[in-house]
């Protein structure tokens, strides 16, 4: 490359130099960088790898409890089904990642029967399926897992608003998938998969309509 300095439109000085390829920061690296970012890995999580060539969806979730991230994991591995998001969002904005991006994890659980046609997620031989127990005819399709990503967002239905720096983070983490995969996944939440379910809440709705045109939370 080369530099070259201006005295007003007259160049003056000109420099030649390399880039080496080791020295660019990639930018999903930048974007992850901007992440409260700990993780709490576990083999229980964990149920088998997901290439990125699978990967879909951005599926969004509600815990449903008051209790942070750490309180969140601990219920997830006393529980022994197994299940287990990607990340959890905690309402002070920092994040916990629990399954490594190229894993599969069991945040989606059973669909709406038919739903693996409808969404493209056909495949669902790489799951292990551990843990897993059939909750019904009517939701008898497996795939979402297979193909997305998980977000818990630590928040109970009907009890107000999502904090400011939740929302902020939960903006900077979907810009650190998009970057990690070059591409924008497509943003669902678990309602969608499974009907009857209750998350996302009503009050994340407008939210949600934002995140699935921009995003983020707020145009
Ligand atoms: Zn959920």
């Amino acid at each position: 490359m080369t530099a070259r300095i201006y005295a007003g439109d007259k160049p003056v000085a000109e420099t030649a130099f390399k880039v080496n390829k080791s020295d660019l920061v990639p930018s999903w690296k930048a974007a992850k960088a901007k992440l409260r970012l700990t993780t709490a890995y576990r083999g229980v999580f964990n149920h088998r790898p997901k290439p990125k060539s699978c990967q879909k969806y951005i599926v969004l979730h509600d815990t449903e409890g008051d209790g942070d991230a750490s309180t969140v994991v601990s219920w997830w591995v006393t529980s022994g089904q197994r299940v287990a998001a990607h990340f959890i969002v905690n309402k002070d904005g920092s994040i916990v990642q629990c399954v490594p991006l190229d894993r599969i994890a069991h945040h989606a659980g059973f669909g709406d029967t038919g739903h693996n046609r409808k969404y493209g997620v056909t495949d669902e031989s790489r799951d292990d399926k551990k843990g897993t127990a059939s909750i019904g005819p009517w939701a008898a399709d497996y795939g979402m897992n297979s193909y997305s990503i998980g977000i818990e967002m630590v928040h109970v239905g009907g009890s107000g608003y999502y904090p400011a720096a939740q929302l902020k983070a939960l903006d900077n983490l979907i810009a650190y998938i998009d970057a990690y995969y070059g591409r924008k996944c497509r943003i669902i939440d678990h309602k969608a998969w499974r009907s009857g379910n209750s998350d996302t809440s009503p009050e994340f709705a407008g939210y949600l309509r934002n995140y699935q045109k921009y995003r983020k939370h707020a145009a």
